[in-house]
């Protein structure tokens, strides 16, 4: 019996399910480059070169083991663009006896592959993907009757099951959490460490000129394409981290710096969400690194919480959400996304360096998607939907399931509360804090009001006023409305005439 194993762009693991038990005399994988998945948002050009290269250095890895591959390349002129249809051209060349694939990572993508086994008539066997922690089932079993779905209850149980930082039945070092330890501002003396980038190869080389070629109207530049987009890079790229930046990723975490685009962080996602790394040994590799004495605690339990924590529970939100997940809306927010999360072109300088390093490396680290780009979408009032089309298309790591939560349900509040106890929302002072990038602003940060005020104080404001209603009886920001109730209506009507005058501007 011959089957078609499909291997899709974000399936690139030699332990992947769809391979399990292939036989190399009869199967074939079938890899598709289509433009339907270039497109379906217009993806930065980094981000459309790193999957591509890395599918073509998949394909070659299988090829090297003996197993045979059908790899469909973007140029390729009878390419019809669309998996459907790339699946049944292969069908009609290989004529296999059925179909072997791993569940897609995304709903799209799923409605898609569920419609083969009737336009082929053959069976479509789709497997579990078990690259990550919890399963899709494991998650479903442990939301269900709970009424609010916090991450930490869900990494605790997660620590506890997989026995990642544990000693015995408790945590390593007594504590879940070092918080408390962690998101210090990074101060003017400390250098972060050089990174581990990695040329572009002939192989990447090749696709950056198609790219160059056919999506030369899409977002961002390739001249600092540093991506690793192999097995082999991605390992030498994780072993990079851990040396030279999770000693002391905990500590800043939450830190800015203009020009400094990466700090401590790990530059993994594109890796991981690729199926180059797995969660599975990077956290091993940051347990061995404290256990071994190369990295503290706090930095090592900081950055679990992200890949065990963080990333599988936003699989989790995603896949028991969707489909309505993606039209949620709680604050009614409806105004456009501003041309300048396109063109960098603002004065407000946190934003101009976040736009501008997502323009040169389709990276931007996490505090600066979730509280300064994100905070501004969420202060302005953006319509969730464009706000979550812009984050999935302008990062070399965006995926839906992962970007979706986040950007819904992190970034803009459009949940109502399902993921995050209270908005994400933030005053100038919290990133003149964590930033150095208020002195160099030709905003004032701490004027509230007038011409040179910092957008982001009377944004703040307005957002809370705007939003009493849905607000006003979350415990979590009693405080500032305390204050707003100390103020007359004239002086709220002010501040809400203000902000609504400066994003009208933006228009
Ligand atoms: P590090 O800071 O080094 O973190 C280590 C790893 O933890 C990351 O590689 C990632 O795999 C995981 N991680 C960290 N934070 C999160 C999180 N909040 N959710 C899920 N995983 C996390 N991450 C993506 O992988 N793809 C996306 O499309 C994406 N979109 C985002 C959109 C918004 C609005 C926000 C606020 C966050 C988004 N994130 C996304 C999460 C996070 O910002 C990125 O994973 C991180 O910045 C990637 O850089 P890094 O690898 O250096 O991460
Ligand atoms: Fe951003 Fe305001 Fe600081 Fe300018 S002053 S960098 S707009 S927070």
């Amino acid at each position: 019996m011959s089957r078609l194993r499909i291997i899709l762009g974000d399936q690139l693991s030699l332990g992947i399910s769809a391979l399990t038990g292939l036989d190399s005399e009869r199967d074939v994988v079938l890899m598709m480059e289509v433009m339907e998945e270039n497109t379906y948002v217009a993806h930065h050009k980094q981000k459309i070169v790193l999957v591509l290269s890395a599918m073509r250095h998949f394909a070659e890895t299988l090829r090297q083991a003996g197993i045979a591959v059908d790899y469909v390349t973007l140029d390729d002129p009878s390419n019809t663009g669309e998996l459907t249809s790339e699946m049944t051209r292969a069908v009609a060349r290989h004529r296999p006896d059925g179909v072997v694939v791993t569940e897609p990572g995304e709903w799209r993508v799923q409605e898609v592959v569920e419609g083969w086994a009737a336009l082929t008539g053959l069976p479509v066997e789709v497997r579990t993907d078990e690259r990550f922690y919890a399963s899709r089932a494991r998650f479903a079993a442990w939301a269900q009757g709970r009424r609010a779905w916090r991450m930490e209850h869900f990494y605790r149980d997660m620590r506890r099951e997989h026995k990642v930082l544990m000693e015995g039945e408790k945590p390593a070092g007594g504590a879940w959490n070092y918080d408390g330890e962690n998101r210090k501002p990074l101060p003017e003396s400390t250098q972060p460490p050089a990174r581990l980038r990695f040329p572009p190869d002939t192989t990447t080389q090749a696709v950056m000129a198609m790219v160059e070629q056919r999506f030369s109207d899409h977002f961002g530049g390739l001249e600092d394409f540093g991506w690793p987009v192999s097995r082999e890079d991605a390992v030498r790229a994780l072993s990079d981290f851990i040396d030279v930046g999770l000693p002391r990723f905990g500590d800043y975490q939450d830190a800015m710096r203009a020009g400094g685009p990466f700090l401590f962080h790990s530059l993994l996602a594109p890796a991981l969400n690729l199926g180059l790394l797995s969660p599975r040994e990077v956290c091993q590799a940051a347990e061995r690194a404290w256990r071994s004495g190369a990295a503290p605690l706090n930095a090592v339990e900081g950055f679990v919480r992200q890949v065990l924590g963080w990333r599988e529970y936003v699989r989790g939100v995603y896949w028991n959400l969707m489909p309505e997940y993606a039209d949620r809306n709680a604050l009614q927010a409806t105004r456009r996304l501003p041309a300048f999360y396109w063109t960098g072109k603002t004065a407000m300088r946190c934003l101009r360096e976040a736009v501008s390093d997502t323009a040169r490396y389709a990276y931007s680290h996490h505090i600066q998607r979730l509280m300064v780009t994100g905070n501004f979408a969420l202060l302005a009032g953006v319509a969730p939907r464009e706000v979550e089309r812009w984050y999935l298309a302008v990062y070399a790591d965006a995926v839906e399931w992962v970007e979706m939560p986040n950007t819904l349900g992190m970034a803009v509040f459009a949940d109502g509360g399902q993921m995050a106890s209270k908005p994400y929302a933030a005053s100038g002072a919290y990133i003149d804090r964590m930033s150095d990038f208020c002195s160099g602003c030709a905003y004032d940060v701490k004027q509230k009001t007038g011409q040179n005020a910092c957008p982001f104080n009377y944004l703040y404001w307005a957002f809370l006023i705007r939003q009493k209603d849905h607000l006003s009886n979350n415990p979590r920001l009693a405080m500032p409305y305390r204050t707003i109730a100390g103020w007359t209506s004239e002086r709220q009507g002010a501040i809400v005439a203000e902000a609504e005058a400066f994003l009208d501007g933006l228009e």
